[in-house]
């Protein structure tokens, strides 16, 4: 996360660009596409390659909505705040749509499910349900397990589904045309006029007009704007080896499952593993505020105990552990804006669990605001003071 003196001593040659996105990941890629679009000259550059953040490393949910249930996000956001980010979350599956249609990325139209696993969880996916339903999202509460693994209720969304990231983040960059520089970190960003930024990155210097930070977990690295806002927080995930084909999905897990107000999530891949993440609820001090992407005994311990009881008919080895770091802002939702010292250099940050929902419709709001000035409406940073 540092560049030494050796490595990089302030000769590199000079790179002149209209638009410098920092980071390829979901959201960069996005980014480097809506500002390709506004005809502008794109380069990405990338402190490793594309995807291999969080991006590559999430579960791959497409479920629409904030990571707190409907109401709870009526209570947080606002009534308004809450509508504008589904519409959001709608926006962004949208665009995700197009880049899997046109690339070819493996995409399940599985559904999502929200899942009680207790008495307490089920009263709140009741009210969610009200909520979503009140403002005519036509989700479905029932009060039973229609998967038949011990659930205590489910809130049903049949309209969101399972993709591979990975490529999803791989089609986003082809499609924005955008040049990749990877394997180039950046350490150090000026603006020393009102027209354009400097950034010094391990290869280059770069001049450009306009430089967008999506660099997400990593930003309080680059910038201490960010320091106290965005908390990088690991998340973990296994899978198991495939399943053998009288196992099929539909009798294993035929959704993406979301249960345990998020803390717990799982999927079939495409290959007929079943996939498990989160578990991270009760070792909140060792999995946040770090960006070490180790995975950790615990988390890994709590995620086989539930695959052995919530799935005692999966009778199959853990091939696959992995772990990743998110966003965390300090109110939930993402941050977009430009720096306080800093006006030309913009940023799109602070994902959760849920870059799916609203990475690329918060990626064209931070683009449209940094280039346009457009409101970046609920997103918008101006909301922290
Ligand atoms: C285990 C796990 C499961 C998840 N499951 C889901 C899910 O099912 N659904 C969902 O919606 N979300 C999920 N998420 C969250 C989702 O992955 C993220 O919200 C999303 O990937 C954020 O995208 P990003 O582009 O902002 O961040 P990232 O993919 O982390 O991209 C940031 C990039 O910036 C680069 N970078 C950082 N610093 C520098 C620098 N100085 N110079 C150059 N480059 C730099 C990094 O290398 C990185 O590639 C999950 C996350 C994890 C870890």
């Amino acid at each position: 996360m540092t560049v030494s003196i050796w490595q990089a001593d302030d000769t590199q040659p000079l790179y002149e660009v209209d638009v410098l996105i920092i980071g390829a990941g979901l959201v960069g890629c996005a980014a480097a596409y809506f500002a390709t679009q506004m005809g502008r000259r794109v380069v990405v550059t990338e402190m490793r390659d594309v995807a291999l953040g969080a991006s590559s490393r999430n579960a791959g949910f497409m479920i629409t909505g904030p990571d707190i249930y409907y109401h709870r996000a009526i209570e947080h956001y606002g009534h308004d705040g809450a509508r504008e980010l589904w519409k959001l979350s709608e926006r962004t599956h949208a665009i995700w749509r197009g880049f899997i249609r046109d690339g070819g990325v493996p995409f399940h139209e599985s559904g999502s499910m929200l899942l009680a696993e207790s008495a307490e969880e089920a009263r709140e996916l009741e009210l969610a349900a009200r909520a979503l339903n009140a403002d005519g999202i036509p989700s479905e509460f029932v009060s039973s397990d229609p998967l038949k693994r011990g659930y205590f209720a489910a809130v049903s969304q049949p309209w969101d589904g399972a993709v591979q990231p990975y490529k999803l983040t791989h089609a986003a960059l082809h499609a924005s045309g955008a040049t990749l520089i990877n394997n180039n970190e950046v350490y150090r960003i000026e603006q020393p006029d009102a027209e354009r930024v400097t950034v010094w990155t391990r290869q280059y210097r770069f001049e450009a007009r306009h430089v967008l930070l999506c660099t997400n977990a990593y930003s309080p690295l680059i910038h201490p704007y960010f320091v106290g806002k965005i908390i990088p927080t690991r998340a973990q995930c296994l899978a198991t080896a495939p399943l053998p084909e009288s196992a099929s999905p539909a009798s294993i897990m035929p959704v993406c499952g979301y249960s345990d107000y998020g803390y717990m999530y799982y999927r079939m891949t495409y290959d007929n593993r079943l996939l498990i993440g989160g578990g991270r609820k009760d070792y909140k001090t060792l999995e946040n505020d770090t960006t070490d992407d180790r995975i950790t005994d615990s988390v890994q311990r709590y995620l086989e105990n539930y695959l052995r009881t919530k799935f005692p008919d999966v009778d199959a080895p853990v091939d696959r552990r992995w772990a990743g770091i998110m966003g965390f802002s300090v109110d939930g939702i993402p941050l977009v804006g430009t720096l306080p010292d800093m006006p030309r250099v913009g940023f799109a940050v602070g994902f959760h669990g849920h870059g799916l929902a609203f990475g690329a419709g918060t990626a064209e709001r931070a683009v449209d605001y940094l280039l346009n000035g457009a409101s970046p409406g609920v997103v918008g940073a101006g909301r922290l003071g």
